[in-house]
């Protein structure tokens, strides 16, 4: 079983459904920007959100956002152990640390300390590009991550310090995997999972998708936090995605459609982008849908997917079929598709497929 640490009053590790974090990407100086963009995270779901303070006074960002919003902070510390101290001190509820590049004990256990006395954690967390060396494979720098955290760790863990977390992140999804396994046999301290330097959007949506997706899928990870080179709160939406996909976590209705062919006669893509839309909004202003929809361009699939949904639709010419599990329950026109289905959808009941096992676990 994996320990717990705490984030605040966000418990990760456990039996606790896998946690979203953030991270503001705005300036520390531009101060309603800031809240701006942190409420927006916060609205898209983050349950934790980084900060990274990088100059002496930074810290006080979080005596600020802490007047508007609830989330836990987490600064993002590097080189210099007095911003970790200042962190402490203005009332940060984590504090990430580098073992790369801070080295020296003295210092660690200074940080550590007051962590202690505060009641915070500490994620301790390996970049690979922190390295100074190559190394001759990945399992080579797989390897040299772990060594690098355990002994990190043995500090803290002599400074009788236990809320923890680790994140051993590359840029690769092999060493980054490699990494987390080799971990996980060695410790069990709550994982924080992540790709980092993913490259543009598109191709780091997939690398985030693959490497986090994996590892939570072989059972790894109690955090997950995606880095995209785009907006911060477009990270939270790709990281509810990844849980949902895996069943882990339910935020919402999961549509499920097809690709399109030539068999289908709607415009099917514009019809669930729509709908994904509408549900979005009625599901944010407190409506419950059902678990699983699905959108279905013709009768070939459609009928089979509609019925293994909560409520599908699986359209022909000019109009749909409604099934409701294994029954036709009624008729759509393709022009006020979206509205009818959206009406179905609010007086059922919330889903009876499996996805919304996990939506009563979280807190
Ligand atoms: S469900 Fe029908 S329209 Fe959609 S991809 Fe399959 S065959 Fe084509």
């Amino acid at each position: 079983m994996v320990a717990r640490a705490h984030i605040g009053k966000l418990i990760i590790g456990g039996t606790y459904p896998v946690r979203i974090k953030g991270m503001l990407k705005g300036s520390l100086t531009d101060r309603s920007s800031l809240l701006a963009e942190a409420r927006a995270l916060v609205t898209e779901g983050a349950e934790a959100i980084r900060i990274a303070v990088k100059r002496p006074g930074e810290a006080a960002i979080a005596q600020y956002l802490k007047k508007y919003i609830e989330v836990p902070l987490v600064a993002d510390i590097h080189f210099n152990y007095k911003l970790a101290l200042e962190a402490v001190e203005n009332g940060f509820d984590a504090i990430r640390l580098n073992p790369l590049n801070l080295t020296k004990q003295a210092e660690i256990k200074e940080v550590v300390d007051a962590a202690k006395r505060a009641d915070i954690s500490v994620r301790v967390g390996i970049n690979s590009g922190g390295f100074k060396k190559d190394f001759s494979s990945e399992q080579a720098l797989a390897a040299a991550m772990v060594s690098s955290a355990l002994a990190f760790l043995k500090i803290l863990e002599r400074r009788d310090f236990s809320n923890i977390t680790v994140s051993l992140k590359a840029s690769t999804i092999r060493a980054t995997t490699l990494a987390n396994r080799l971990f996980a046999k060695k410790s069990d301290y709550p994982l924080h999972l992540g790709i980092t330097a993913t490259g543009p959007y598109q191709e780091a949506v997939v690398k985030s998708s693959i490497g986090i997706g994996g590892l939570l899928s072989q059972g790894l990870g109690s955090v997950i936090r995606v880095s995209l080179t785009a907006p911060s709160y477009l990270e939270i939406r790709i990281a509810k995605y990844i849980l949902q996909a895996l069943d882990l976590r339910s935020f919402g209705p999961q549509i499920i459609s097809c690709p399109t062919c030539s068999r289908c006669q709607v415009d099917l893509i514009k019809i669930v982008n729509d709908f994904q839309k509408e549900a979005l909004t009625l599901h944010r202003g407190g409506h419950t849908l059902p678990g699983k929809i699905a959108l279905m361009g013709c009768e070939v699939n459609g009928p089979g997917e509609a019925r293994q949904a909560d409520i599908g639709v699986a359209f022909g010419k000019k109009r749909g079929v409604v099934f409701k599990k294994d029954k036709i329950v009624g008729f759509i026109s393709e022009k006020s598709c979206v509205t009818e289905l959206l009406k179905r959808c609010v007086k059922m009941p919330y889903g009876t497929a499996k996805s919304r096992n996990s939506a009563k676990t979280q807190k």
